[in-house]
């Protein structure tokens, strides 16, 4: 009798992010000091955000408004009554040796958002994540570790104090995602969001946008979570989806092998492509959180929920499903489109200005893309407006120009704006497309090409496009491409 060979445990990667967001008020939280990235250290600090005694923050309104329009864009319950506490705990970056969060009455709570994905089979499919919680808290600032002092011969840290009290919100998803590509999505759709808010500018070099994975493996089908580890450091979408995928790996062997998963935070190296063990958790801090007593709670009155909610922009989601199912484009162009709000917005004007939706998606796509990239521009700063871009896509489609004019004309157009209609008038571009010019023209450049004409005659046929450049050449490239070959063909047959 033969035993069946074990059956070998499959497991699955539960994986949640705690995701901390720079909002985009131009001064701090609880006090009027800039926040502007890159000052000289300690030049954008004050009594309040250093932790004086005897100094009262007092709630940026700003602040508020970021963090609950945030809360309403992710689907959560806006709490109609929230408050400020006291995170305790001691490091030199923070000099009241505290830090206002919130704890038990977060801003916002019980959201989702939906990502878009790529099934097993290669098909676009979605996936809701929840959203556990958002709230407002203050930053702490910045130790810049020197090497040894040159006279004593100690090593030292610097301590700059330009970040504390710039106004953070901390987004804590559901244990919901399942890979490395899913988190990088996760990530990237909550960045769209935020961006189209003008909540936060997802600058993750600059440290804005700042995600954490919490992740650990289990046996499918097993409904209790396995021993978590949770992995910082990582400040590219790149790095995030990397980081998991390895940590999946790791901690599969590891169990295979029988191995425990020890709780411990890790750092992904970027140089290694690896996470290492950076601090093993001995059970969770006690924070001895209590309420912040030098702010009030936050009652916020409906009328101003309704406001805000009425200001909040179409999101890209929305935008993608408009463009896939009402502009016929697909879900790739979709995607890059609505990326940015003011790439999505360009497009959408140059439509209404009447260019064919997937020709303006074309050329936004591409030559203008390109230039905006060679000139280190942004969208808005383009010359050409949407209504010249639909103009110019206009005179493609109704043959008055041809898409290689069109290509001559882009960069006039890019850089100094205007009508191509008025270009092509002024210029003589207009299309040679009828007939009987045509046909003289091609009369011509036969005559002028007798022995390239027998050569075509005797079977040399490839030589057609010598003659179609020849007729390009003559018109300055403005004869109708289609009439021109059709009109060429009947005459080289004779
Ligand atoms: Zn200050």
């Amino acid at each position: 009798m033969t035993s069946a060979a074990p059956v070998k445990t499959q497991y699955e990667a539960v994986i949640g992010l705690e995701t901390h967001c720079q909002l985009k008020t131009t001064t701090k939280i609880f006090c009027s000091c800039a926040t502007d990235f890159g000052a000289p250290p300690n030049h954008q600090v004050c009594p309040i955000c250093m932790g004086m005694p005897g100094v009262l923050p007092v709630l940026n309104q700003k602040v508020l408004e970021y963090a609950v329009k945030a809360g309403l864009a992710l689907n959560c319950q806006i709490a109609s009554y929230s408050k400020f506490d006291r995170k305790q705990y001691f490091y030199p970056d923070l000099p009241k040796n505290y830090q206002i969060s919130q704890y038990d009455l977060p801003i916002a709570e019980h959201g989702w958002l939906e990502i878009e994905l790529v099934d097993a089979a290669g098909d676009p499919c979605h996936k809701k994540v929840g959203i556990t919680r958002l709230h407002m808290e203050e930053d702490a600032g910045k130790l810049v570790h020197g090497g040894s002092d040159r006279l004593s011969g100690s090593t030292y840290s610097l301590a700059d104090f330009n970040r504390t009290g710039v106004p953070l919100c901390e987004i804590v998803s559901e244990p919901d995602l399942r890979s490395g590509a899913e988190a990088a999505e996760y990530a990237q759709e909550l960045r769209r969001i935020l961006r189209y808010l003008g909540v936060c500018d997802g600058n993750m070099q600059e440290g804005s946008l700042r995600c954490d994975v919490n992740i650990s493996m289990r046996p499918v089908g097993q409904t209790k979570f396995g021993t978590k580890v949770e992995i910082k450091n990582m400040n590219s979408f790149n790095a995030i989806q990397r980081a998991i995928d390895y940590e999946i790996e790791r901690q599969t062997e590891a169990l295979e092998c029988g191995e425990l998963i020890i709780q411990e935070t890790r750092l992904w190296e970027e140089g290694t492509q690896q996470t290492i063990s950076m601090r093993v958790k001995e059970g969770s801090s006690d924070y001895r959180y209590f309420p912040e007593p030098d702010l009030c709670a936050i009652e916020l009155p409906a009328e101003q929920l309704v406001q805000w909610q009425s200001e909040l922009p179409e999101l890209p989601a929305h935008k993608r499903h408009y463009y896939e199912t009402e502009l016929g484009l697909s879900a790739y162009d979709a995607r890059l489109l609505t990326d940015d709000r003011v790439v999505a917005e360009y497009f959408e004007s140059t439509v209404v200005a009447g260019g064919n939706p997937k020709q303006a998606a074309n050329w936004i796509m591409g030559d203008i893309t390109g230039y905006l990239n060679n000139h280190k521009l942004s969208i808005t700063e383009l010359a050409l407006q949407p209504q010249g871009l639909a103009e110019l896509i206009v005179l493609i489609e109704n043959s008055t120009i041809s898409s290689k004019i069109a290509k001559d004309l882009l960069p006039e157009l890019l850089s100094r704006g205007g009508s191509a209609k008025e270009m092509v008038e002024r210029q003589g571009l207009t299309q040679i497309a009828d007939p009987g010019t045509l046909t003289t023209m091609i009369n011509e450049v036969l005559l002028a090409h007798p022995q390239e004409l027998e050569q075509y005659r005797n079977g040399k046929t490839k030589l057609q496009g010598f003659f179609v450049g020849q007729i390009m050449k003559k018109t300055g490239g403005r004869a109708e491409p289609k009439i021109t070959n059709q009109l060429l063909v009947q005459k080289l047959k004779g």
